[in-house]
């Protein structure tokens, strides 16, 4: 979209244009030149790759979030964190604080994500926790891997080496699973992938067992062919 007179941009109105600017080697190469209005009162000369590029003000927003990290949030509480004190290091423009977590961690944060986040991020791995399990027991598949479960062969796509065993992002753990007849049971988070393997493993053979019960070792001899 070519930018015209009236255009805003964040706090920015374009109200005038300046003579265009050449750039570069080639001298043909020009990029339009806007004078702005900034809400704030301001006047600010902009190009258009810097308007595309998301300028928003004349600086003075830049300067509000400046100023707004640099307020003292000692033993100021967000949810479970309590900010301990500024830690002198900068991170995408803000001093960082060490904050309290109630579960005992401690964090870096900056001001924004200190009011944002509310812990350490054990509040979010509680609610995934809680929700995530319960919704994997109900989840209902195909009963085609009756066989599959059997055999225990690890599918080319699996990630973690073990099958039924892949990598929890959120919780930065290992999920075992085993899909059995319509059913997925979910069989809880691990450290490593190996213990999640060994809990599937048990899992697994006791299913079998369950199902040898049900319809006799022929048809699972049968099944496993
Ligand atoms: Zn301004
Ligand atoms: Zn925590």
């Amino acid at each position: 979209m070519p930018i015209k007179i009236g255009d805003r941009f964040g706090r920015l109105t374009v109200i005038k244009k300046l003579p265009s600017i050449t750039y570069g080697r080639n001298t043909k190469s020009k990029k339009s030149n806007w004078l702005c209005q900034c809400d704030c009162g301001n006047t600010k000369e902009a190009n258009s790759s810097l308007l595309s590029a998301g300028l928003r003000s004349c600086g003075c927003l830049q300067k509000e979030n400046f100023e707004r990290m640099q307020v003292d949030i000692t033993g100021q509480r967000s949810g479970r964190l309590v900010a301990l004190k500024k830690t002198g290091k900068k991170e995408h423009g803000g001093y960082t604080w060490l904050c309290q977590c109630d579960c005992g961690n401690k964090v870096e944060l900056r001001i924004d994500s200190f009011k944002k986040n509310k812990s350490c991020g054990c509040l979010n791995k509680e609610v995934i926790l809680k929700t995530a399990p319960k919704k994997l027991e109900a989840t209902q598949v195909n009963d085609t891997n009756i066989g599959a479960v059997l055999k225990n062969g690890v599918p080319k796509t699996n990630t973690s080496g073990y099958v039924g065993v892949s990598w929890h992002k959120a919780l930065k753990k290992w999920y075992a699973y085993i899909n059995f007849r319509k059913k997925r049971y979910s069989l809880g988070c691990y450290d490593s992938a190996e213990e999640a393997s060994k809990v599937r493993e048990q899992k697994r053979l006791e299913l079998i067992e369950e199902y040898e019960n049900e319809f006799g070792k022929m048809e699972v001899a049968r099944r496993k062919r």
